[in-house]
């Protein structure tokens, strides 16, 4: 049972008489019991006057306890307010309005209080968390746990410290200054931010020249700008095939200006987004291939972050179907092991990329004419190593460099006098193309110069991303 205690009295005095409500009067006097503050405000305000008419000689202590009317029925009982307070206008009808002189004292009760501008008095009221419940039931989200989290405007504390100061000075106050640190929220404002780096900066007797201690009484109650709901991000999963030689994975947009009409991320995205019900998502995968190249055998992995989704839980049953849905749309690619995990597991796609293997196939043309025993040499070289300079082509991104990459194992197919595959199983983040054309020298050695003969490659598709994530799925 906590309470308020004798040494409280004249701390009490002073914040009632500045204008500050009871429940930051109880902060101000260091009660930490929760359901202290969880009383109707009214009956707050009741208590707490109750104390300072009793005498310390009658009772040193104040037990809240014993006062538990309904907050309701108080509130409809109260003399000042009319009839009108029956018709139900809305939840912020009952917000005290700016009272005039004479009635001040009789209600200094409804007073907007100078430290923090109402918000502990009508926002902690049932009334409130009703249109907060309301929001959140609107907004139509699918949770299982939530936090709630407040954002409040930067003057409140410049008004925390006059408070904290004019009790210091004039009560001499021994309470830990600590406890009445600005109250902090998530989302970092820099305005606020400044207002806090201020008042730690500046001198007592400097902010008691500048700011009225105690607060004056504000005119008006704080309002809610704005009740927002948001839903941690939910991770799919999956691994895609690409059918064709002109989609870009993601959106190839060139100064401002779209070369192609569609992306792989896009084709995938737009049906997770329809469904998971978010605001944006953010496309990661295993590597990445060229807009030419299509990627074949069991696809690439990847993950979509779904921003702020609406909906979040999903059967495996629904999965598969979002899935069908996703490779119905469109030739052009397919998905399969369409699944939701977790935000660490993605970490495991990308991990030891560099150490994975890739399987390629290429097509190539040579200038002179080749016979089978001109490629045939090539099945039995193993562990290649390569040194590639940073490709032309990628130079404009990517620092110039001399990379040192392995081609595994190579296996060619001959087709006629100009032309051959080769499969390649190389270390992840080789430059295939490079290696076949050998980039004016830039990669040594090069198809072209083990062959002795002008060669380049015509088309290149990846056979398969050896990365063992996200999990295979039986469908
Ligand atoms: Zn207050």
């Amino acid at each position: 049972m906590s309470s308020l205690t004798e040494k409280d009295r004249p701390i009490v005095q002073l914040l009632l008489n500045a204008g500050t409500c009871p429940r930051c009067i109880l902060r101000f006097c260091s009660v930490g019991s929760q359901m202290l503050y969880r009383h109707p405000y009214k009956d707050l305000m009741k208590v707490l006057k109750e104390f300072l008419k009793n005498g310390p000689e009658k009772e040193d202590t104040v037990c809240f306890d014993v006062v538990d009317p309904p907050c309701k029925r108080i509130r409809l009982e109260h003399p000042e307010e009319g009839p009108e307070d029956l018709n139900h206008n809305g939840a912020l009808q009952q917000i005290p309005q700016v009272n005039d002189e004479n009635t001040a004292v009789e209600n200094s009760d409804v007073k907007v209080c100078n430290v923090c501008l109402g918000i502990l008095q009508e926002f902690c009221e049932a009334d409130f968390v009703k249109k907060v419940c309301q929001k959140v039931n609107s907004a139509d989200y699918q949770f299982t746990s939530f936090v709630f989290s407040v954002s409040l405007p930067p003057q409140l504390s410049v008004r925390e410290r006059a408070a904290w100061l004019v009790l210091k000075q004039e009560m001499r106050a021994t309470a830990c200054p600590d406890c009445f640190k600005p109250a902090k929220n998530k989302q970092s404002v820099f305005t606020r931010m400044a207002v806090i780096k201020a008042l730690e900066k500046i001198k007592e007797e400097d902010f008691l020249k500048h700011f009225p201690c105690p607060p004056s009484s504000p005119k008006n109650l704080c309002v809610a700008l704005e009740i927002q709901c948001n839903n941690g991000a939910v991770f799919v999963a999956g691994r895609y095939n690409k059918y064709s030689r002109s989609l870009p994975q993601t959106p190839w947009i060139i100064d401002g200006e779209r070369k192609l009409e569609s992306s792989v991320e896009e084709l995938i995205s737009e049906h997770l987004m329809a469904e998971f019900k978010a605001d944006s998502f953010n496309f990661s995968s295993s590597g990445r291939e060229d807009v030419d190249v299509r990627t074949l055998g069991n696809g690439r992995p990847f993950a979509i972050e779904l921003v702020n989704p609406r909906r979040i839980h999903f059967t495996a049953e629904e999965m598969k179907r979002l899935q069908q849905t996703i490779n119905t749309s469109s030739d052009k690619i397919q998905v399969r092991d369409l699944q939701l995990v977790t935000r660490e597991a993605i970490g495991r796609m990308k991990e030891g990329e560099e150490e994975k293997t890739k399987t390629y196939s290429a097509l190539i043309w040579t200038e002179k004419a080749i016979q089978k025993e001109d490629i045939a040499f090539l099945d039995d070289i193993k562990e290649l190593k390569l040194d590639q300079k940073t490709p032309l082509r990628v130079l404009h991104r990517r620092p110039l460099a001399v990379r040192c990459r392995i081609i595994h194992t190579m296996r060619s197919e001959y087709i006629d006098e100009h032309h051959f595959r080769l499969h390649l199983k190389t270390q992840a983040g080789t430059y295939i193309k490079e290696f076949v054309h050998g980039d004016f020298g830039r990669t040594k050695p090069n198809i072209g110069s083990l062959l002795n003969r002008t060669a380049d490659i015509l088309e290149l598709d990846v056979e398969s991303v050896d990365v063992d994530w996200p999990p295979t799925l039986d469908n």
